[in-house]
């Protein structure tokens, strides 16, 4: 049955607009190889529609009550959940992931945007002090436009995070969504459109990355910037930013250490671990990579890991049962295979899987190194993909600086039943987020984001509100 083909529109001025004899680019549906929509690129003049457009929104926009700004976001936020059966299946069709972690995802981006709602009406600023006769008011005010840069991993959590804090706070958004993801963003900014967010106050574009981020950031309409995406794009974005003299929020990758100690339920753990590390195909930001397990439970360990990942459950992310999907794109591919190639020039040893499978769609299996040699490659690079590494240690403070040792720093975690080493752990690990006997360290109330060259700012919670507020001080006599 030939794939059922949507093609993306952007979303410029309150209008929707398909190719009109602009470049397009085919989005692929990465199980099968086959093209299920053509996106428009987005053209100069597109773009500086959009930036007019959005400098004309913000002034009515940011003087409207935070109230109601949360009030139209709780609409598009239960617009998007309405539709979160269609939604989920664009998504894995697009994306790969299994249709299971799309719906978590679909309801989680709706979990998201109805926080901020919330959270929009919490715009605090405080009065301070000062000599008599003389009030000094902090006010917290929006940026004014915000340009945001989603990337194609999580289509629907990424923009949702991006788009909710921006509005709440009373800022306009230009969204770049992700070209090779684009429809989940286009269900989203319709659920936003749908819900009556005034013309203007979002935008939606896509096209050449790196023409649309000159071009936005350069812009003197824009006033806040925020990137999800590569540390290499990031440094790009981040000097475009510097030079204009613009705050940008840096959502960056990562290289998460998992510190296994001997005191822990070893099958529980690795259940755990299976879980996280493939969840994706392995291509999540803060996905468990290199697994130290402490050396008297390190064979236990690797037998039960191996075990398990040759039980996954591999295919079209669509189909019932389905544990692992496709990798998102053919660039991934190739970036996984060079570096289980690399792996084992290296010398690690490899348990389970390294092979890219035989059939239609960007699927590789997934894989396990144990033994694995500080001179891998994927021990300093971000493996992005469906590839565990397992290591053995011995002693707490060695581990700990070598989960340190990265210029990453965005999540660790830990396994240990220990308290005092609990706590010494969330004192010593130098990261932005840190999962003690847990992976689930994402939640629309809790701020996300990295240290070092993970970047900088948070998404999420107050601080992902804040993200898009500047603040002004007020003073006051009486005359
Ligand atoms: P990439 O950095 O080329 O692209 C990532 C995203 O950034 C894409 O959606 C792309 O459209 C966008 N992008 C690329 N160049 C841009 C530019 N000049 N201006 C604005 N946006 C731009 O990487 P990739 O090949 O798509 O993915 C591989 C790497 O990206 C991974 O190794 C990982 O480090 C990183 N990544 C990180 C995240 C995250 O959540 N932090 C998400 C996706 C990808």
């Amino acid at each position: 049955m030939p794939a059922e083909r949507t093609d993306p529109k952007l979303y410029i001025d309150g209008q929707w607009i398909g190719g009109n004899g602009r470049d397009t680019i085919p989005v692929i549906d990465p199980a099968t190889g086959e093209a299920i929509g053509d996106l428009p690129v987005a053209t100069a003049a597109d773009l500086d529609r959009a930036l007019q457009s959005a400098a004309s929104a913000w002034p009515t926009w940011s003087a409207t009550p935070a109230v109601e700004r949360g009030r139209l976001l709780r609409r598009a936020a239960e617009n998007f959940r309405s539709r979160r059966e269609s939604i989920a299946r664009m998504l894995t069709q697009e994306e790969g992931k299994p249709l299971s972690e799309a719906l978590v995802e679909v309801d989680g981006a709706a979990g998201h945007i109805e926080w901020m709602a919330e959270e929009g009406r919490r715009g605090y600023g405080r009065v301070v002090a000062g000599p008599a006769g003389i009030r000094q008011t902090v006010l917290k005010r929006p940026f004014g436009v915000a340009a945001a840069f989603a990337p194609w991993n999580f289509p629907a959590t990424t923009p949702a995070r991006k788009l909710s804090a921006s509005l709440a706070a009373g800022c306009c958004c230009i969204l770049k969504a992700p070209e090779e993801t684009p429809l989940t963003a286009m269900e989203m900014v319709r659920s936003f459109v749908e819900a009556g967010v005034p013309r203007g106050v979002i935008n939606l574009v896509w096209g050449v990355p790196a023409d649309i981020s000159t071009h936005l950031i350069a812009s003197p309409v824009v006033r806040k910037v925020s990137f999800t995406g590569s540390t290499a794009v990031g440094r790009q974005l981040a000097a475009l930013a510097a030079a204009a003299v613009k705050p940008i929020t840096m959502e960056l990758g990562g290289h998460a250490p998992v510190l296994v100690f001997d005191d822990v339920d070893v099958e529980q753990v690795v259940r755990l671990c299976i879980a996280s590390k493939y969840r994706n195909a392995g291509q999540v930001c803060v996905s468990p990579t290199r697994f130290y397990v402490h050396e008297r439970i390190y064979d236990r360990f690797v037998s039960a890991f191996a075990q398990a990942v040759s039980g996954l459950k591999l295919g079209n992310g669509l189909d019932d049962g389905t544990q692992m999907g496709p990798l998102a794109n053919t660039r991934r591919l190739a970036a996984v295979e060079n570096t289980v190639a690399d792996l084992r020039y290296a010398g690690a040893r490899l348990v389970v899987g390294g092979e890219r499978l035989d059939r239609a769609g960007n699927f590789f299996s997934p894989t396990v190194f144990a033994d694995v040699p500080p001179t891998a490659r994927a021990m300093r690079e971000e493996p992005f993909g469906p590839i565990a590494l397992l290591l053995p240690f011995r002693d707490e403070e060695a581990v700990i600086e070598q989960a340190n040792a990265l210029p990453y720093g965005l999540a660790a975690y830990a396994f240990t039943r220990d308290a005092g080493r609990q706590l010494r752990l969330s004192e010593k690990l130098d990261t932005g987020m840190l999962g003690l006997n847990t992976f689930f360290i994402n939640g629309p109330e809790t701020p996300w984001g990295g240290v070092k060259e993970s970047g900088y700012g948070s998404e999420g919670a107050t601080e992902g509100l804040e993200a898009y507020q500047t603040t002004r001080l007020v003073v006051q006599t009486s005359q």
